[in-house]
């Protein structure tokens, strides 16, 4: 195994290999279902999607966990404001991820386990870390985590207690010991849901959302396991908790490794709610073919940050267009990859360098040119086999090149004439206008007549 993947608990690269040879054990933490995705999601589930097709395109067998948080307080808030259950409301979203991650490529992970069916498990833990004096029940209630009885509490983030302690308002809230210390379970309050209220030997409650991830990662994993990953705001305190938790309660290291992919910007701010600038993935899916929003994910690093702008993804939208249209001078030839050819080594060598994805993007276009150059089916299922390492390229090269200037797929441009025949039946004249107005500037021209809206690209570059 030649793969170095860098470890944010070293802070180094590390040679990998998986505890159990040829069987890669990871968890990602996944979302808490309470709202569409939006693009942070989307880097993150598309980052650990080319991490397990590295992994197995080298030839390793791997047990990938992506988590689904759904009992939260943002869960229960939402719920509530909607009249609608919990269990309604985040199975109406975990459709909506699915369908999400189905479009950008994402293969599914191999399980997806739901917080709320790992509640025995979680009462486990917290039961071993009482046991262990890690752990104590509040005056309200609430059992804690005393995080100064852990040593090498901060070691993943790098923060000491001390530094922690000066960040904290000095009033002890709640019932905790100290203020560093956090929630394993909170204790029920009479306005709360009974759906979310679970018996335990501290009283009927819900799990925090740190031992959630504790307990599902060792009960599907094992109690070491090889990758956690997640996106870099969960390093601190989220991460750094899950490592107490668990080797608190197991004496094992929890992960050898660690993965962090790096923040998602919207014209270089910070994507939020306030700002105006914050995109789910739908929003971004009416204006960008789901392809291209892959390849701009992918060509960069996993842990640089990644700016989101339209400048960006029509760039990369006309990048793909090339490496398409290679695809579509000569039929690629199907074949294994063979990695002695020189293309296919450097691809290699660029993905076993802590996936450097640039590099190996970079490849495929050289690759490209060859095809150009060379007309060579055989040079031109390379490239397509490549390409479907990162989960691209592996569409009909014509339906891509054709779809409209924009970039919009067939089914995008659908979308947006039912909305806009929407907007009519409202006689919302002024929506359906700017709908029409949107398309013709993305080069799709609308007919209308009796038998509906029909639609064609402008021939535009
Ligand atoms: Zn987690």
């Amino acid at each position: 195994m030649s793969l170095r993947i860098y470890n944010t608990l070293s802070r180094a690269l590390e040679a990998f290999s998986p505890i159990e040879p040829g069987h890669v054990r990871m968890y990602v933490c996944g979302m808490t279902v309470y709202d569409l995705c939006h693009l942070g999601h989307a880097r993150s589930m598309v980052a650990f999607d080319v991490v397990q097709r590295w992994l197995r395109a080298s030839g390793l067998r791997v047990t990938y966990v992506r988590n689904i948080t759904d009992i939260d307080d943002k869960i229960i808030r939402r719920a509530v404001e909607n009249g609608e259950t919990i269990r309604s409301l985040t199975d109406r979203m975990i459709d909506a991820l699915h369908q999400d991650a189905d479009a950008l490529g994402i293969e599914r992970p191999t399980f997806e386990p739901r917080a709320t069916e790992y509640v025995p498990q979680m009462l486990s833990l917290i039961g071993r870390l009482q046991d262990k004096g890690l752990a104590y029940q509040g005056s309200d209630g609430d059992v804690n985590f005393a995080v100064r009885k852990f040593p090498g509490y901060g070691k993943l983030s790098g923060k000491s207690l001390d530094e922690l302690q000066a960040g904290e308002r000095v009033a002890v809230q709640d019932g905790k010991q100290d203020p560093l210390d956090f929630v394993l379970w909170k204790s029920a309050k009479p306005s709360e849901p009974d759906e979310v209220k679970w018996s335990s030997p501290w009283g009927a409650g819900r799990p925090g959302w740190h031992i959630e991830c504790s307990a599902m990662g060792c009960e599907m994993l094992g109690e070491s396991f090889d990758i956690h990953g997640g996106g870099a705001d969960l390093q601190f305190p989220h991460h750094e908790n899950e490592i107490a938790q668990s080797e608190g309660a197991t004496g094992r290291p929890f992960a050898q490794l660690w993965m962090h992919n790096g923040f998602i910007n919207v014209d270089n701010e910070k994507m939020s709610k306030s700002l105006g600038n914050f995109f789910t993935i739908r929003d971004v899916l009416k204006e960008y073919d789901a392809e291209t929003v892959r390849f701009f994910v992918v060509r960069s690093h996993y842990r640089s940050p990644l700016n989101y702008s339209d400048v960006h993804l029509n760039d990369a939208r006309s990048a793909l267009k090339r490496l398409y249209t290679a695809l579509s001078l000569v039929a690629p030839a199907e074949s294994a990859i063979d990695w002695g050819n020189p293309f296919a080594a450097r691809f290699k060598a660029a993905m076993d360098e802590d996936f450097g994805t640039p590099e190996a993007v970079a490849v495929l276009f050289e690759l490209a040119a060859e095809v150009n150059r060379s007309k060579s089916a055989q040079t031109a299922g390379l490239l397509k086999s490549l390409g479907g390492c990162l989960g691209l390229l592996q569409g009909d090269p014509q339906a891509f090149l054709q779809a409209g200037a924009s970039g919009l797929d067939a089914a995008a441009i659908e979308a947006q004439i039912a909305a806009r025949a929407a907007a009519k039946a409202a006689k919302d004249w002024a929506e359906a206008d700017r709908i029409r107005k949107a398309l013709l500037e993305q080069g799709i021209v609308l007919k209308d007549s009796a038998a509906g809206t029909t639609w064609e690209a402008a021939a535009k570059g």
